[in-house]
């Protein structure tokens, strides 16, 4: 049987298209306040009613045409208090965005001509941020794996066994065409597993793994209603040497691991437990 290699690439967003829409920062303070408050700033807190605003001159923020009450759409942000231009900040989220996750504080401090100091904090807040713990998963067809990072394997290849415990379990979920969720998971159980499942795969979505037996236990799955979440789960047996069924595989999220294995080792070097959860994180883009 032939394999056809999957190779994901992120839905492009250029240099050239960033510049265009953040061209400074007023164009990204107005993309901000249209993220917090789409279709504009329409309520006061001190009018306690809604009421018109206008941006004011000088400062990031807007006011009540009425009481001159200000608001802005930093507050409560990673931006907030930072003496860093939002401009700067949407550049560096633009580059750990756009290189998968691969790029490192020293380069963001290159690009964006920041202290050490202050690349080293944008980053980790930015990083922070990507790592959003209940994204679902919009489509309705999952491919679910698991891989392992770090440490040194006690048994030669293939899953780790008693004795690796130095080697981090991750279970990734790909929507194919669209995003993916990893996630750090103390073991390979059939409970983390369904747990992680259940979190971020919609009910009645098509999940396909390989063979490993504690994926079985998907298509039975419950919610907190006691009603059947209607997976319905494909499994492919890589042990046959089958690694394409019709639509039964696993090449996206193969494809989404040599990626972020790729990274870890181009950039990070060697990465510690605490760290991998932030690192393994963007709900990051592939297309099928
Ligand atoms: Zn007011």
């Amino acid at each position: 049987m032939k394999v056809k290699q999957h190779i994901p690439n992120p839905l492009r967003f250029t240099l050239q298209d960033f510049a265009k829409r953040f061209p400074n920062n007023n164009a990204c303070l107005e993309h901000l306040k249209e993220k917090r408050f789409p279709g504009g700033i329409t309520y006061c807190a001190k009018c306690k009613q809604e009421r018109k605003h206008h941006r004011v001159t000088g400062r990031p923020a807007y006011a009540c045409d009425y009481c001159g009450k200000m608001i802005s759409p930093m507050a409560g942000t990673i931006f907030e208090k930072s003496s860093t231009s939002l401009r700067t900040w949407f550049y560096a989220m633009y580059l750990m965005g756009s290189t998968r996750c691969g790029i490192s504080a020293k380069q963001i401090q290159r690009e964006t001509g920041v202290t050490y100091k202050t690349a080293w904090r944008m980053f980790n807040q930015i990083r922070s941020l990507l790592s959003d713990g209940d994204l679902q998963l919009e489509g309705a067809t999952v491919e679910v794996d698991e891989t392992y990072f770090g440490g040194k394997r006690k048994y030669g290849t293939g899953r780790p066994m008693r004795g690796d415990k130095t080697k981090i379990p991750i279970v990734g979920l790909v929507q194919r065409g669209g995003k993916v969720v990893a996630r750090v998971i103390q073991g390979v159980t059939a409970d983390e597993l369904t747990f992680v499942i259940k979190k971020h795969v919609v009910p009645g979505s098509v999940i396909y793994t390989d063979e490993y037996p504690s994926y079985e236990r998907s298509k039975t799955l419950k919610g907190s209603d006691g009603k059947s979440l209607g997976y319905k789960h494909y499994q492919i047996r890589h042990k046959a040497r089958v690694y394409v069924d019709g639509d039964i595989h696993t090449n996206s999220i193969d494809g989404f691991w040599s990626v972020i294995k790729r990274g870890i080792g181009g950039v990070y070097h060697s990465v510690s437990p605490e760290y991998l959860q932030t690192l393994t994180c963007p709900p990051f883009l592939v297309q099928s």
